[in-house]
Parts: C-alpha cells; structure tokens; sequence
C-alpha cells in the first residue's frame, strides 16, 4: 500500500516540475527562435545586397572583396537544432533527476504516517488481545454456570464476583486505553496552570492511602512547595499512576518514598524488585511488562500507566526518567518546567 502511495507521490513530483521544466523550455525556445529568424531575415538581406555589389564588379571588372564573414543560413539553422538539442538534455537530466530525488522525499514524507499507522495496528492489536482475556474468562464462567442445573445461592454469588472482577478489569483497560488516547492526541489542548506540586501530591498519597495499607506499605512523604506550570487532573494522575507501581512493584518491601522539591521535581523512590536494564528501555512503551511482572501473575497491570506518564508529562513538556537496581528498587523522576 505505502510502496504505490510512494510511487503515485514520486509521479505527481514529477509532473508538476516536468509541467515547469517544459513551459520554461518552450518559452526559452521561443524567445531564441525570435531572434534567430531576426538574424537568419537580416543576413538574407544582406546576402541580397552582397549580390548584387558582386554582379556590379563582375560587370565591371574589378576585384572582389572577401565575403562578409556574418552568420549563414546553415548556421543559423544549426544554432537552432544545438538549442533544441541543450534543451532537450537539461530536460532529461532533470527528468532523472527529479524522479529519483521525487522517490526520495516521497519516502521521507510517508515515513512518519507508515510508522503512525503500524503503531495503530500495533496497538489494536494488542488492547484486543488484553480484552479477549478477561471476557473469554467471562463467558466461559457464564456459560459452566447456566449449564449446571442445581446451581446454589452462593456459588452464583461467587460467580457473580468474580464476573465483577472481569468487568473491572476490562473498565480498567478501557479507561487507560481512553486516557492514552487524550495525551497522545495532539489536536487535545490541556490547559495549563500555576499548580503547586506538593499539594496534588499530597491528595493523591490520601488517594493511594487504602492501598498502601492493604499491601501493608508506608508512604514517607517530604513535600515542598514548587509552583510549576501544569494542568492539576493530570498531575493527579501521573502521581498516582508512579505512586501506585511503586507499591505494585515493592515486593518484600514495606515503604516507598515520595518528594517534591524546588524546580518542579517530583521523586517516587521504592525498595521493590526493581528493573533489568534491558527493560529500562522499553517500560515507557505502550503494552510493554518487565518479564517478573509478566510472570508473577499477582502483579496486574496492563503495560500502558508508564506510557500515559510519559505522554503526560510530554504534554507538559517535562522530563521523566528512571533509576533502577534489580532487588534493591527504583526511582522515578519527574520534572516539570516551574513558573
Ligand atoms: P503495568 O504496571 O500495568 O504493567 P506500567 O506501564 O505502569 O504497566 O509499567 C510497565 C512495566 O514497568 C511494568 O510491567 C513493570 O515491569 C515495570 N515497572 C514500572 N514501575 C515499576 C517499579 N516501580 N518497580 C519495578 N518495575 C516497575
């Protein structure tokens, strides 16, 4: 498909100079041709007048100058045919140089839209493949369930629980696949105010409270104020999404760490399993799982918070990086441009 959209590119490069490299040609040529018939009528009459001057001395006996060396019929006709000839080369050469040079940018035009459709194909095909799981484990639940005749209260209420997890698991799914798509849409303008960072941070280490609790894991908090210039709901969420991996991924740990600090920093430091370095590469990648998480089957996750942090802070033109220690843990680091 991109091969004859590059072709079909490289011909209309190539008819339009072509349509500009002729027209200027023709208008070359008769401009020439002008005044080439101008020279070729001025020396007919002087050819004229060389007669008859050289009848008269004939008649009369007299010696005969040297002809007048003007240009001759011939000659005039030659120039025409090498101008048609030069012409014509330049035509050609820019014919051949046009087209390959055509290709070429045809490619570099279409590169970055055959690469925006494959990661589109990339990514459908993969929030496909994320959803088939939780609804084949849903309709394969129903359907054991409708086919057993003495079905009791409490195994449909615990069928029913576990169909709730499935639903919420696929509303998870859905609800990062539609937040990916508003950082990562470029038409979507979010607006940008004077926050301050210490305290969205603070409401979402009061949000992640429930969970760290449940996982048995103690925030330390060291807040301090920084005004940046940012949009607070999506602030809220890259903190929580970094604050809620660092629990997910702190493994035997029992506290995390979390600090703002002045020039727009915020830091999510963790005890956890940490990162191979052949994985720090690719964690911000949508769809993207370290091999531990993939393997641990207790660690949801769907590979696509740190690509919505990253899109985030993006769209706030920051900075985001990470450090990690396979078994000792990771920090990751945000900064955002201050006021
Ligand atoms: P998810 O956590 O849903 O898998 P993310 O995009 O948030 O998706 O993270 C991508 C991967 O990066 C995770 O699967 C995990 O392997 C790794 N990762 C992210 N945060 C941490 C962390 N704090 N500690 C260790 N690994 C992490």
């Amino acid at each position: 498909m991109f091969h004859e959209a590059r072709i079909k590119l490289t011909l209309w490069y190539l008819l339009i100079i072509m349509a500009i490299s002729l027209s200027f040609s023709v208008a070359i040529y008769a401009g020439v041709n002008n005044e080439l018939s101008r020279i070729g009528n001025m020396q007919r009459a002087r050819q004229a007048r060389v007669d008859t001057i050289t009848t008269f001395l004939t008649q009369n006996g007299l010696p005969i100058p040297p002809e007048n060396q003007g240009p001759q019929e011939e000659t005039v006709e030659a120039a025409r045919i090498r101008i048609i000839s030069v012409l014509g080369l330049i035509n050609i050469s820019i014919f051949v140089i046009s087209g390959l040079g055509g290709y070429f940018l045809a490619g570099q035009t279409l590169d970055p839209i055959q690469k925006m459709v494959r990661d589109q194909k990339e990514f459908v095909s993969n929030a496909s493949h994320e959803l088939r799981t939780p609804l084949t484990s849903l309709k394969t639940e129903i359907e054991v369930a409708l086919r057993s005749k003495d079905l009791g209260i409490g195994e449909a209420k615990k069928l029913l629980k576990s169909n709730l997890e499935d639903v919420d698991n696929m509303q998870r799914l859905s609800n990062y696949l539609l937040e990916l798509n508003r950082y990562e849409n470029n038409d979507i303008v979010i607006e940008i105010n004077n926050v301050d960072l210490s305290t969205v941070v603070q409401k979402v280490i009061d949000q992640v409270k429930p969970i760290a609790d449940k996982a048995e894991i103690k925030i330390a908090a060291k807040l301090q104020k920084t005004t940046i210039r940012g949009n607070e709901d999506s602030l809220n969420e890259l903190s929580k999404i970094l604050m809620e991996n660092a629990i997910k991924y702190s493994g035997k740990s029992k506290a995390i760490e979390v600090k703002t600090k002045s020039g727009g920093i915020l830091e999510i430091k963790d005890y956890g399993i940490g990162i191979s370095k052949k994985d720090i590469p690719h964690i911000f990648d949508r769809f993207y799982r370290a091999e531990p998480s993939r393997s641990k089957e207790k660690i949801d996750g769907y590979g696509l918070g740190l690509s919505i942090a990253k899109s985030i802070v993006d769209k706030m033109n920051g900075k985001i990086k990470v450090a990690s220690v396979v078994g000792k843990g990771s920090t990751f680091t945000v900064q955002i441009p201050t006021v």
